[in-house]
């Protein structure tokens, strides 16, 4: 069964407000979330189609324009009948997760990460060949149930990006979670304290909190650096980044639905991204085989 109520409200609400935050749709609210992540598909095929001429290919040494998909999921765990629309736009059963990263490996991708990347970017460090990043947001503890065995099945490393004030807290990671995760390869990023909206926080005192003071806290409570960041709602402006490139943050992870995932090193700060098809079927027409 779920956490608890309490802790099944708590993504409720926040499922909601990824959904309304990421999306920005002008659509009615009443269509589905589905059918608004169908349609971030197809804005991140465009995008990525004009960006054809671009290699992927392992013998890549220069930096250029590259086209990595960076997937983004939230809630792994078994559904249940209580989940609203909007949890259900967003979450992936175990095994719809397994499938996906099986197939991954099957249709040719090499799991990649933002560390590769920006080595990538910054001093031609070949990346693997049709390479894909995975990332994880929030810190809910069902990822650490649920999915991280199955990246680990798979030897697939994959980010996660917590934002910290729940940290420790019923239907979240534990900081302990967060060190067995780190013990066994995966990256901790940040992604605030209290997942805000970024953009419409005018107190820069408080802005620094979020980006910089967070940062500070996961860096010392686990002992590691932090290098990337998540924008909450995949939300930036020019103030937000330009915090988080003075927080010393190497790269950061932006909207949804400008151009996913295509990075330079103009866009470091702004990697675009796309929220994992919650189908087979939709993953597998996003990501044909090689
Ligand atoms: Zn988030």
């Amino acid at each position: 069964m779920p956490p608890s109520a309490r802790a099944s409200a708590l993504l409720a609400v926040i499922g909601v407000a990824i959904v309304g935050g990421v999306f920005l749709s002008t659509r009615n609210g009443d269509e589905a979330a589905e059918v608004r992540i169908q349609n971030t598909q197809s804005l991140f095929t465009e995008a990525s189609s004009t960006t054809a001429g671009v290699d992927t290919a392992d013998t890549a040494t220069s930096s250029v324009d590259i086209s990595v998909p960076i997937l983004v999921y939230h809630i792994v765990r078994p559904s249940y009948p209580s989940d609203s629309r909007a949890v259900r736009a967003l979450a992936h059963t175990p095994q719809v997760f397994d499938a996906e990263m099986k197939y991954l490996g099957d249709a040719g991708y090499h799991i990649t990460t933002f560390a590769a990347l920006e080595s990538y970017l910054e001093h031609g460090t070949p990346l693997p060949s049709n390479p894909v990043i995975l990332s994880f947001d929030d810190g809910w503890s069902d990822q650490f149930t649920y999915a991280f065995p199955i990246l680990e099945k798979y030897h697939y490393t994959a980010e996660f990006f917590v934002f910290t004030n729940p940290i420790g807290h019923r239907g979240f990671l534990t900081w302990d979670n967060l060190r067995t995760m780190l013990k066994a390869g995966m990256v901790i990023g940040d992604h605030t304290r209290s997942h805000p909206f970024l953009t419409k926080i005018a107190d820069p005192a408080q802005l620094w909190n979020e980006i910089d003071g967070s940062k500070l806290l996961i860096e010392k409570t686990l002992g590691i650096t932090v290098n990337e960041f998540a924008y909450p709602f995949g939300q930036h402006n020019a103030t937000t980044t330009a915090l988080v490139e003075k927080a010393g943050y190497k790269a950061a992870r932006g909207d949804y639905l400008k151009r996913g995932g295509t990075a330079s090193l103009a866009t470091l700060y702004a990697l675009g991204a796309l929220n994992a098809p919650t189908t087979t079927t939709a993953f597998m027409l996003r990501f044909p085989r090689h």
